[in-house]
């Protein structure tokens, strides 16, 4: 078994461009002070008409959410694209694990584009092929792996989703992961215990799944590290666990604490704390409100004029909800600044230069997933469709 050593986001020039590392991005791009850049891209996509379908994650800018024709989060944005065929374009504003799974879900026909090929997903990043090629390995080495179900977060590369479909497993989203994960167990009735399920690339998401909504404890749940020998873990706890989550974070959700909780608290104390399920399980634990980032923004609609919210989520969406709320006090669950650094290159040069590169008949930045990865990773995202009773989103 080979442990790769891989820095995190080496953002920058010449990466690998089948995975989430950063690459340079050719051409011109026009300069960010440039006072036209607005008008440019409503040009660009006028003169693009149906051909072309621009779709905006949450977490994305606000100079970039203006050209955005839908908003949502990634599953939703990927099947949206699906339903638009006539759109020989679809420009996804998002990372690149989410335009991956547009290129999955849409007709050969139809391009992907990702205006910044170094706008991919550190949490992605964390879980690579190989790596869990790997531990697949040790688990059979283990004599343990005829026991567990694999089960990969949408925020995961289209490989990742493909090893799933290949051996067994399924996708989730935030929304799901309880369902995925009833399901997965289900899958092994006569193992051991109940059967194991390997859960990346998000510990968090996971673990607090795993205890909050599945009743399974926190020793019932081990760390695989893919950095470590083994992961890190010995036969013994591989054994006993029933929840092997793979060592992975999101490097937005993860920076929130439970101390900023208490000091918010004891400044205001009908303060209601809302967070996403990636963020760490002490933080989940201290919470009113979890939910994926559809549920934070409904809750939000639906929140009683005056009443005081602290969002554990990501800053721009944390900042559009307080400007469409402004009789809600809104405020940012992080003592600093955090954007999503990745999602933030997707910016209005990149934009510009994407649909005005069109508009000349170039194709810049298409994200293309080869058929064997897309027919694998359809089967394990087909099996998350079929999950009883839940919405599919992160
Ligand atoms: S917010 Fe977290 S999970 Fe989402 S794209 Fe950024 S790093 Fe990845």
């Amino acid at each position: 078994m080979s442990i790769i050593d891989l820095p995190l986001l080496p953002l920058g020039k010449g990466r690998d461009l089948g995975t989430e590392r950063g690459v340079e991005c050719p051409g011109d791009l026009p300069s960010a002070s440039d006072p036209t850049l607005v008008e440019r891209a409503r040009v660009a996509k006028e003169a693009l008409g149906e051909r072309l379908f621009v779709l905006g994650h949450h977490y994305q800018r606000d100079e970039v959410i203006q050209f955005a024709d839908v908003t949502g989060d990634s599953f939703k944005l990927a099947r949206d694209a699906a339903g638009r065929p006539a759109a020989e374009f679809i420009v996804f504003c998002g990372v690149h694990f989410m335009a991956e799974s547009a290129d999955i879900l849409t007709a050969p026909e139809q391009k992907v584009i990702l205006p910044d090929l170094a706008a991919g997903c550190s949490m992605a990043d964390m879980a690579r092929l190989a790596q869990v090629e790997d531990a697949w390995d040790a688990l059979v080495d283990a004599g343990v792996a005829q026991d567990v179900v694999p089960v990969t977060y949408m925020n995961s590369s289209a490989d990742i989703k493909a090893f799933c479909g290949r051996n067994g497993g399924v996708v989730c989203t935030s929304s799901n992961a309880d369902a995925a994960l009833e399901w997965a167990f289900a899958q092994k009735p006569d193992a051991p215990g109940g059967g194991k399920v390997l859960f990346f690339p998000d510990q968090h998401l996971g673990r607090n799944t795993a205890v909050l909504k599945m009743g399974l404890s926190l020793d019932d749940c081990v760390v695989w590290d893919p950095r470590q020998p083994n992961g890190g873990l010995s036969v013994e706890q591989l054994r006993d666990a029933r929840m092997i989550l793979w060592r992975g974070h999101c490097s937005v959700h993860g920076r929130f604490s439970a101390d900023v909780i208490d000091e918010l608290r004891a400044k205001d104390p009908d303060i209601s704390i809302l967070v996403h399920p990636e963020c760490t399980h002490d933080v989940v634990l201290k919470a009113d409100l979890v939910g994926s980032t559809e549920f934070i923004i409904k809750t939000i609609e639906a929140a009683p004029a005056g009443s005081s919210w602290a969002i554990g989520t990501e800053l721009n969406l944390v900042k559009r909800l307080s400007q469409d709320h402004p009789d809600l006090s809104i405020s940012f669950l992080d003592r600093n600044v955090c954007y999503c650094s990745t999602m933030n290159r997707i910016d209005l040069p990149h934009l510009v230069w994407a649909l005005e590169s069109l508009v000349d008949g170039v194709v810049v930045n298409q994200i293309e997933v080869d058929p064997d990865t897309e027919r694998d990773a359809k089967v394990a995202l087909e099996r998350m469709l079929s999950l009883p009773g839940k919405s599919h989103r992160d």
